[in-house]
């Protein structure tokens, strides 16, 4: 899960970080009010709280120094468009005097194994750009989670940063509060991009990005509350009611697809892209689903209202071939199987599954992957 930048800056500030003061507001009413609750003063950095980078050259960032400036500046990066995201929240932060902007992040580095601290003296810049152009100003430093951040590990990024003095001091600090944030958190993202020396030499978290471990977030109250309360797709939160991963594709498409499995889920989608058909939406099942669940997936896939036809892959290992034609039995039953069922599976009581299937009507059993992309065109659709 991704955080917005008031979020990731909350966290920042409980991790003991220093953020400038900041309100957020879903109007431009709202903001100003809680400005003023919130004693913010001007000048203030407008932020469109949307999750995607790149929001200053988009136009999402605007420094204002007063209210007028403020009721100008603020309804224009209201329902504005960055990147595909359309911002409906805005951040009001105390302006810094940036100094000097650097790059850190800890990540969790799959290829290390471990946590792994970035860093880079060149700042505000995206971490990409500068792999790219300038390879050689960045510095990764792999922490053994059973030793965590050493003083020399700081002192050797902070010279390379050519800070010297308190801010040296201020950057080991640093350093370890957000790997600790990283580690009691569960993220496998932390980013301050920029982290910058402002007036009186402070290091201040200029901006936020995080992400949190998915299986983790349950065991963390306050963001298991935030994610609840993000807008989500209906039937992305019904699916995971049910405990499925729903996932909407191509708005112009017309398949639905269910599998059970991310690569399966995937290997469909090439198949079905490359003999030029679209994919609307995906489902993950998981592992071991009864016919009651499948029965509900079911239904979930053929209530998008593009979806002209289901396909399913199902490699049966835990999850049954026969509770899978069971479930797709059910949901004729029940009637949510409103359109053609196209259907794949193999492994554990395959047989048993073809008998359950054969005689239903708008199903069709194939014997392969590529039969049933076949199938999938010969409808049509
Ligand atoms: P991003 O474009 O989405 O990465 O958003 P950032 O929060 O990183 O802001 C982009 C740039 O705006 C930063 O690199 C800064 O140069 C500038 N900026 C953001 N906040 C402030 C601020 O408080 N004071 C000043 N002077 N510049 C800021
Ligand atoms: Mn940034």
């Amino acid at each position: 899960m991704d955080l917005a930048e008031y979020k990731a800056k909350e966290l920042f500030a409980q991790g003991g970080l220093t953020v400038k003061k900041f309100v957020c507001g879903d109007s431009v009413e709202e903001l100003l009010e809680n400005m003023k609750t919130g004693g913010v003063s001007y000048p203030v950095v407008l932020k469109a709280q949307v999750l995607t980078g790149g929001r200053g050259k988009a136009g999402g960032i605007k420094i204002v120094e007063n209210e007028a400036e403020l009721l100008e500046k603020a309804p224009k990066i209201f329902g504005m468009d960055i990147k595909g995201h359309i911002v409906h929240k805005l951040m009001a932060i105390e302006a810094a005097d940036i100094k000097r902007e650097f790059y850190l992040s800890v990540i969790l580095d799959r290829k290390e194994k471990s946590p792994t601290i970035i860093f880079s003296p060149a700042g505000g810049i995206d971490i990409e750009t500068t792999a790219k152009e300038h390879p050689e100003l960045i510095f990764k430093i792999p922490v053994h989670p059973f030793v965590g951040v050493n003083d020399y590990t700081a002192n050797y990024l902070a010279d390379k940063g050519g800070m010297t003095g308190d801010v040296k001091k201020q950057f080991a600090a640093l350093l370890k509060k957000i790997y600790a944030l990283f580690i009691s958190n569960d993220l496998t993202l932390c980013e301050i991009n920029p982290l910058a020396i402002c007036e009186n030499d402070e290091l201040i978290a200029i901006d936020g990005k995080i992400t949190v471990d998915d299986s983790a977030v349950k065991r963390h109250p306050d963001l298991q509350a935030y994610s609840e309360a993000q807008p989500m797709h209906p039937l992305t939160r019904e699916a995971r009611d049910f405990n499925f991963l729903y996932i909407p594709c191509d708005d112009t498409g017309n398949i639905a697809v269910m599998s059970n499995g991310s690569g399966m889920l995937m290997s469909c989608i090439d198949l079905i892209t490359k003999a030029g058909m679209k994919v609307c939406s995906v489902l993950d099942l998981g592992g071991g689903a009864t016919a009651e669940r499948i029965a509900e997936a079911v239904r979930i896939m053929l209530s998008v209202p593009q979806s002209k036809a289901l396909f399913i892959n199902i490699f049966g290992g835990i999850t049954r071939c026969d509770e899978v034609a069971g479930g797709i039995k059910l949901a004729i039953e029940k009637g949510h199987a409103t359109r053609p069922v196209i259907i794949r599976f193999e492994g554990t009581n395959k047989s048993a599954g073809l008998e359950i299937l054969s005689g239903l009507e708008g199903v069709t059993y194939v014997d392969g992957l590529r039969e049933g992309v076949v199938e999938l065109s010969k409808l049509d659709l």
